[in-house]
């Protein structure tokens, strides 16, 4: 994979890193800075094969990283900047990395554990000092790139799991190769493309999807530290493309600044890691003229699907399986295929999908068919017209009185009322039915909207046993940082909402 993303850049004088000061850096740059770090990392005893850490903020030189990680064969680790120390020990102990890279502010508390573990302890921050970029200076720039077989790991990534403990997505140099090649055909990336790049670097969708594709084809990032409006809008008028969380485009739309004549020069907006509302989607289309185009994928199977460039990109769904891509929709209990336009499990084939978990072959075994299907764990639909609808994740459906309930399908109900902003919808215990819906609502601001005008309004339109038997306000949702909804969180809050008091 080095090959097709890394050695490109040798020959590149022009820019592929934008910074927001408007500094950039050359592709030529960016290929020695690689190769200064690649050295660094072999010096440190790094061989193919071995781990490398990384929790820092995003800077061109925490890409470089990753870039370094490629040439040397190592398996680049990125590790959400969210994480706490105790999260580390688990991620350094399960992983073993040879190198781990960390925020200069982290240093002292992770030295004991590092040196424990035999580990070479370096920092980055996102100014680019630290002990990484003064050892890169005073290495060589020449590094023979290791080769590498297709199958070969190339990155593992730590789901977010929220039960039990994280496990590490184990995914090959073909794995991300080819999902870069499908993506570049399917949303028509080139050389003359610029992307706007605010996303976290920790995760697939800034690293693998966004990187990866502009690294394929020779075209640049205007590479943001994070997400922020201002900054955006700023920074828009010299983007193509865009890639985002469904919070970044809500975020947009919240700021009169974000027009048609600001995004009339764009090619292409793109939104995933977590379901874009419709009503998103149609805001969107009728302030820029832009349809979103929403894809699905998630760590362990990079991207899956993706509404097609030309023709319908429909709001709420996924849109089609990636080229190379094989999907099906099964029963849950059975594994059966379910006849089409039912809710079942969404299990995918393909060289998209991860080789399995880190040093966890009994889940992997788990969550394989014996066809070679991953089971994705997320409740799917597929439309006559072959549109995926993702319903959200199985471990979220609610089963009230021995009824499934599907969350999403209460939270769109309650989603298209008057006043309401979005809305959150779990199942907590409940004496009588097992599980009792409960609806988290967010008002939209001045709306006096009340729990009893909610529960009426859903009254002909939800079967009851899908009507929430409570319904609680909240300022906004709890989310991570890739746009997610804490579905656990809010199941912990609202824990006792059924029990005596
Ligand atoms: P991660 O491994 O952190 O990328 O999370 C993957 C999960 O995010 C998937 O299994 C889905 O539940 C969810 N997800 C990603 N993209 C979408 C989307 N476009 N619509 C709905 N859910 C999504």
């Amino acid at each position: 994979m080095a090959d097709a993303l890394v050695s490109p850049l040798e020959l590149r004088g022009d820019a592929v890193l934008i910074r927001p000061d408007g500094s950039e850096m050359s592709g030529g740059a960016l290929h020695r800075l690689s190769g200064r770090i690649a050295n660094v990392l072999t010096e440190a005893g790094v061989q193919p094969g071995d781990r490398v850490a990384m929790q820092t903020e995003k800077s061109a030189e925490a890409l470089a990283l990753y870039l370094a990680c490629l040439r040397t064969g190592a398996l680049f680790l990125p590790l959400n900047t969210a994480y706490t120390t105790a999260e580390l020990n688990y991620f350094l102990g399960d992983a073993e990395p040879r190198v781990a890279v960390c925020a200069p502010a982290a240093e002292a508390t992770l030295r004991p554990v590092a040196e424990a573990m035999g580990i070479t302890l370096l920092t980055l921050d996102g100014a680019a000092t630290g002990t990484l970029v003064e050892r890169a200076a005073e290495a060589p720039e020449e590094f023979t790139t290791v080769a590498r077989r297709s199958d070969d790991l190339a990155a593992i990534l730590y789901t977010s799991g929220t039960t039990g403990r994280s496990k590490g997505a184990m995914l090959s140099h073909e794995n991300l190769l080819s999902n870069a090649d499908a993506l570049v055909e399917t949303w028509r990336f080139s050389a003359a493309d610029t992307l706007l790049h605010a996303l976290p670097i920790f995760h697939a969708h800034g690293l693998f999807v966004a990187t990866n594709v502009l690294l394929r084809v020779g075209g640049r990032m205007i590479f943001l530290p994070k997400f922020d409006v201002d900054t955006v809008l700023a920074q828009l008028p010299r983007a193509t493309a865009m890639m985002g969380v469904p919070t970044f485009f809500s975020r947009l739309l919240g700021d009169v600044r974000f027009t048609r004549e600001l995004t009339g020069h764009m090619r292409l907006f793109i939104s995933g890691s977590a379901p874009l509302l419709a009503e998103t989607h149609r805001a969107f289309e009728a302030r820029t003229g832009h349809r979103i185009l929403e894809r699905y994928g998630m760590s362990e199977t990079t991207m899956s699907t993706s509404n097609p460039y030309d023709g319908g990109r429909r709001a709420g769904t996924v849109g089609f399986p990636l080229p190379g891509v094989e999907l099906r929709v099964v029963d849950t209990e059975s594994g059966v295929e379910v006849p089409q336009g039912e809710i079942g499990i969404l299990e995918v084939r393909g060289p998209n999908v991860f080789k399995g978990y880190w040093r966890m072959p009994e889940k992997t075994a788990e969550e394989f068919r014996e066809d070679g299907f991953f089971v994705t764990g997320d409740l799917a639909r597929i439309d006559a017209d072959g549109y995926i609808t993702i319903v959200g994740r199985a471990k979220d459906l609610v089963i009230s009185g021995g009824y499934n309930v599907y969350p999403k399908e209460v939270e769109g109900e309650i989603d298209r009322l008057e006043g309401v902003a979005e809305s959150a919808v779990v199942g907590v215990p409940h004496a009588d039915f097992g599980e009792g819906v409960v609806a988290i609502v967010v008002r939209e601001s001045g709306s006096g909207l009340t729990a009893q005008e909610i529960q009426v309004a859903l009254q002909d339109r939800l079967a009851r046993f899908k009507q929430p038997k409570a319904i609680f306000f909240m300022g906004e949702l709890p989310r991570n940082t890739m746009g997610k909804v804490q579905k656990n969180a809010l199941r912990e809050i609202f824990d006792d909402a059924f029990t005596e008091p």
